[in-house]
Parts: C-alpha cells; structure tokens; sequence
C-alpha cells in the first residue's frame, strides 16, 4: 500500500473533486492518509479564487519540499502534485518557482492522473495537463467507493457570466452540464453506499440544462432515490433562478428549505461594473417570489466589499439590501485583484483600510442576522438529520432543513435517521437540543 495525502483548498468542488481523485488512485495502491509526512503522493488541490487562497499554495509547496528531501534522503520518493484552479491559471509557472513539483493538472483533467504519474516515472520530468476536455473527464472517473451521510454530487461546471471580479470562468472553463442519466446513477450509487442527502454542486448549478432537463426537474428525479432523504444545491446565479426551482421549494418536500443566492452588493453602479446583469430589485423581487413559494426557505448570500470604484454610499447601499432580506448567514469577502480579470485593471482601487473597516461592518450585521435566524429555532421541535459523532463522544452532529448545525446526546444508531429534536440554546456556532424519541424517518 502506498500512501496518498490530498489537502484540500477553496470550495465544495474542489472537496468532490479530491475525492475524486482518491477513487481513481486507489487501483493504483494508494490509501489515504491524514498527513504528509512520509506519503507517497501529495496532492494540494487549490484555490486560485482570491489572492490569499494562492499564496497559501507556494507556502505549502516550500514545507513539502523539505518532507520530499527527507523521504528521498531515506531512499524513498514523494510524488507532488498541484490540482485545481492555481494548477489551471499559473501551470508552468508553479514547476518554475517550486521545482519539487512533479505534477500539474488542472480541475478538467486530473482523470488523467494515473497516466500522468506513469509518465512522471518514465520521463523523469514534470508533466503538466492543463486541458479543457469537456466531459470526458466524468465520463472516465469511478463509482463513488464509500458515502458520507450527505453527499457531494458535481452536476454542473464552468461559467459564462464573467463578473468582472472572478476568475472562475478562466479556470474551470465555460458552463457544461452532466447527463441526467450520469448523475442519476451517481445518485443511486452514494445511496447505495448510505447516503441520505445529496449535495448538487455546480459554478451556477441552477444554470444546469443536460439533454434539457431543468435543475427542478432533477431534483425531482433524485427525490425518487430510494434512501434519499434530503436534496440540497448550490452556488446559484440570480439570472438562473427558473419558475419551475422556484415552485419546486414549494413542492418537493425533500427540496430543502435553504437556497445560497449571491448578490454580491446592494449598489446598482457596482452590480454594472461587476457585470452582474441584475439591479439590487430585480434580487429583491426574485427574493419576494421565492418566499411566497417557501416562506420559511432560510436565504444566504456572498458579498465582495472595496470593489474597484466602491463609495460610501454603494456600501450603504449593501448594508441597506441585507437589512431588507435578513439573511440566515453570510459570506463576505474583501475584493482581491485577480490577474487577468478586467476589474484587476479599472481605476479607483479601493485602499485595504477602508476595505478592512467596510468587511468589518457588513459582517458584524451579517452575524446579528445570523444570530436572531438561529434563536428564532429556540424551543421549536425540527427534523435533524444526523450525520455523525460529534466531538463530545456522547453527542451526535446533525443538521436542521436550514442547515444549522444541531448537538444532541444521541444513539449512533440514530445516524443517517431524520429525528425530531427540540432545540433548546445556540452557542456560537451550533444549535443545541434534546430527542423526541416518537418520530423518527
Ligand atoms: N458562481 C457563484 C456566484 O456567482 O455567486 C460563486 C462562485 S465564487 C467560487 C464564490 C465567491 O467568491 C463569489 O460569490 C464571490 O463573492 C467571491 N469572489 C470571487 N472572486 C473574488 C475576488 N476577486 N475577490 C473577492 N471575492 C471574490
Ligand atoms: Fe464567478 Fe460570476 Fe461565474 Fe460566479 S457567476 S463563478 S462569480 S464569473
């Protein structure tokens, strides 16, 4: 057996893709294992979304270097590997400033990964994929080998919308959509394999049209998965949001009542600049109706502050959108120039105090909303899908439709269950309650 280390950077598609890529490995002998020191193979599967999440990469690169000359000095040999978007934007350039790196491969590609390996012991050299091959990349990787509770499912990926800022449609290429057919037997797979909810992941995943179907429709589809419980997706685009997703909150009952729609800021002028191609009305009117279709679908939102050419006043703008839709919670990030992306170049940079003050503000507001969604379950009776042990070995982790966290003191048995749990505090970061042992699902 050899040894795999995969760290994991950025988002929920770079974590299904990781695992991805243990899957195709292990027919090669490799096991996972929960450090470097020691592996056979290093895959650092990055972010390159803001400046930040890339430099921590060559950061890492530098202390695996030293790892690789232990083990080579010991007369053994760690393969490292770069995936993900960092592997995408910068290629050659990684090999030419950590030339320990033996692999690059880029989020479309790593499928490959197996003959890359075999040509790196041949060549004796780097060897770099950074291609675009569509979705023959789905169509060559494995069933799923085991399941958490709830799922990872990638229905979706790529971007056509290039908001100024972001560099997404750069590095994962242009939106495609799986099969219905693929992601349904993917579906049915992780069921089989015990999971109980399904996470459908995609850039714009509402934007999902494979052989025309619709994002509701498949939703519905998976609904019909024997020991599936629960469906959940995300990120979507506000311009995707069909009729029939919107009615579907109203109609399939395993359609969880939480939806992930990032407006980015509440200022008309910095939607524009952003190309976002929607007013802050139009996000309020499309709030409106899917209230009306799910009136208790809990709402969350990214926002970038300090985008070029943000004032006073456009931030104003943002605290005042926030204040009108009450988010459940929130991410929010400073705006960070990203090579290549036409917002890198426009004038009026903002200056990183201001941007600092500005985060500041937006997610003290942000955390008082989450904070009075979260006391607003308190002495409620919900269904909590349980999902694992939590640290506390007598307690078990499980999630709420909205997808609190929930801590309760609970039988293993009870994982994979729905149970009715009346939650009774909020600490920080998680609800608390206690079983009503009656209902179970
Ligand atoms: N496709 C999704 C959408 O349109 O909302 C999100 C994709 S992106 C991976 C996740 C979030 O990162 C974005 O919603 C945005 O808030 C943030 N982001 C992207 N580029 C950024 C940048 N240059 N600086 C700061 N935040 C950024
Ligand atoms: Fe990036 Fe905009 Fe595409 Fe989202 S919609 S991935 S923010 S370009």
């Amino acid at each position: 057996m050899k040894k795999l280390f995969v760290k994991t950077y950025g988002c929920q598609m770079n974590a299904y893709d990781s695992a991805k890529m243990a899957d195709l490995l292990a027919p090669l002998g490799y096991a996972q294992t929960d450090a470097p020191d020691g592996a056979d193979m290093v895959i650092l599967n990055t972010c390159h979304i803001r400046e930040k999440a890339a430099e921590k990469v060559y950061s890492e690169l530098g202390r695996l270097r030293t790892l690789k000359a232990e083990k080579a000095k010991a007369g053994g040999q760690m393969l490292l590997a770069v995936a993900g978007c960092v592997a995408q934007a910068e290629g050659a350039e990684i090999v030419a400033r950590q030339p320990a790196v033996d692999l690059v491969v880029g989020p479309q590609s790593y499928h490959r990964l197996p003959e890359m390996i075999a040509r790196a012991a041949r060549e004796h050299g780097h060897v770099l994929e950074t291609d675009f091959p569509a979705l023959e990349k789905f169509d060559s990787l494995p069933a799923p080998m085991e399941s958490g509770i709830s799922a990872f499912l990638t229905v979706q990926e790529g971007c056509d919308k290039f908001c100024t800022f972001c560099v997404v449609p750069y590095t994962r290429g242009s939106e495609e959509s799986r099969s219905p057919d693929a992601i349904l037997r993917e579906a049915r797979q992780l069921a089989e394999k015990g999971a109980r909810e399904i996470v459908l992941l995609g850039q714009n995943v509402n934007a999902y049209n494979g052989e025309d179907w619709s994002l509701a429709r498949l939703c519905d589809a998976i609904a019909g998965i024997e020991g599936i419980k629960r469906i959940r997706y995300t990120t979507s685009h506000p311009r995707d949001m069909g009729d029939d997703l919107i009615a579907a909150h109203g109609e399939n009952p395993k359609l969880m009542p939480y939806l992930h729609l990032p407006v980015q800021s509440g200022s008309d002028t910095v939607l524009e600049a952003m190309n976002r191609q929607h007013t802050s009305d139009d996000y309020r009117r499309l709030i409106e109706r899917i209230r009306k279709s799910r009136p208790d679908i809990a709402l969350t939102s990214d926002f970038i502050v300090g985008f070029p050419g943000e004032s006073d006043a456009d931030f104003e703008a943002t605290l005042r959108l926030i204040d009108g839709i009450g988010y459940a919670t929130a991410f929010s990030f400073k705006y960070s120039k990203r090579p290549g992306t036409p917002a890198s170049t426009m004038r009026k940079q903002i200056p990183e105090d201001v941007k600092v003050a500005r985060l500041d503000a937006l997610q003290k507001l942000l955390l008082k909303q989450q904070y009075a969604f979260d006391d607003s379950q308190i002495g409620k009776v919900v269904p909590v899908l349980f999902e694992k042990r939590a640290r506390d070995q007598h307690q078990l982790m499980g999630r709420t439709p909205y997808l609190q966290p929930v801590h309760v003191h609970g039988d293993v048995s009870l994982l994979g269950q729905v149970a009715d749990v009346k939650i009774e505090k909020r600490t920080a970061n998680s609800l608390h309650g206690a079983l009503l042992q009656e209902r179970r699902a």
